[in-house]
């Protein structure tokens, strides 16, 4: 058995925060999801004046959202009282739960910012959870080579690479996520066995992929998400020179979703509710 490339979402320009130009691809329509994923923002720009006005504070309610990044110097700060500083290769990892209003400004005025922002879905049961904030050093994210060439970073979960176990730094989430950032060789792969009945996509940033098992790959394109069908293993392999792109796998809620902004819940009545709460002060 193995994994297939069933569906392929390509990102499209364009700005959140106040005024951050990002790439959208899971998110960009309800449609456009991978539960529980629910969104996925790729920010690139060596030109301050597509990040500088940064994230300043805001909401969140029902779900966690992941910053992963690879160029540059953000600072998180939120109603708890953390401070994080985002570095090259570090992450962050936020449970809104009930509520959180924080911030993720630019700590540089020129120079390359490069990134991700993932939002998973929290279960119902979860939803209402007291806020969580969990800020991940770059040296704490473990790095694994591959047999052919390339290596592994395990940021959420953990693989079996070369005969060795990987474990991320974030463990114990009810959707069990696996976050991976993989970069291959020209002609290089990657392959690996995903839990069964869990969703998983992958998305391409540098270079392009085949994914699949050779004699029926599909080609996935950059900046575009690849959503995996199927069971078992998958395969992925550089075909047009060298290539990076980030692999995720969870367990599916199978819950509605309802979705105003920055609030993700299961019911219309429920987001009424969040709208309230914030207007009122008492998200958190
Ligand atoms: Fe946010």
């Amino acid at each position: 058995m193995s994994r297939r490339l069933q569906q392929i979402i390509p990102s499209v320009a364009t700005s959140d925060g106040a005024g951050v130009s990002l790439r959208r691809s899971l998110g960009r329509a309800p449609e456009a999801r991978v539960d529980p994923f629910l969104m996925l923002d790729e920010f690139s720009s060596d030109d301050p004046d597509d990040y500088i006005a940064g994230f300043p504070s805001h909401p969140h309610r029902g779900f966690e959202t992941v910053t992963y990044m690879l160029d540059g110097h953000m600072l998180h700060e939120d109603h708890l009282g953390n401070r994080g500083d985002l570095l090259p290769g570090g992450a962050q990892w936020m449970t809104a739960g009930r509520g959180i209003i924080h911030s993720e400004m630019p700590q540089q005025e020129s120079g390359r910012m490069r990134g991700f922002q993932l939002w998973i879905n929290l279960p119902a049961a979860e939803k209402m959870q007291p806020a969580s904030y969990c800020d991940i050093r770059p040296e704490q994210i473990p790095t694994a080579a591959l047999p052919g060439g390339g290596e592994v970073r395990v940021i959420a979960g953990t693989i079996e690479v070369g005969g060795g176990e990987v474990a991320g730094p974030v463990q114990g989430i009810t959707t069990e996520p696996l976050y991976m950032d993989v970069r291959l060789p020209a002609g290089g792969d990657f392959s690996l066995p995903l839990p069964e009945g869990h969703s998983a996509f992958v998305y391409a940033y540098e270079g392009s992929l085949a994914i699949g098992p050779t004699t029926e790959s599909r080609d996935l394109p950059a900046q575009a998400a690849g959503v995996l069908g199927g069971e078992g293993e998958v395969a992925i392999r550089a075909t047009d020179g060298p290539a990076r792109f980030l692999l995720l796998a969870a367990r599916p809620l199978r819950e509605p979703v309802v979705q105003y902004g920055p609030f993700v819940m299961n019911t219309r009545e429920e987001i009424e509710q969040a709208v309230s709460d914030y207007r009122s002060n008492r998200l958190v």
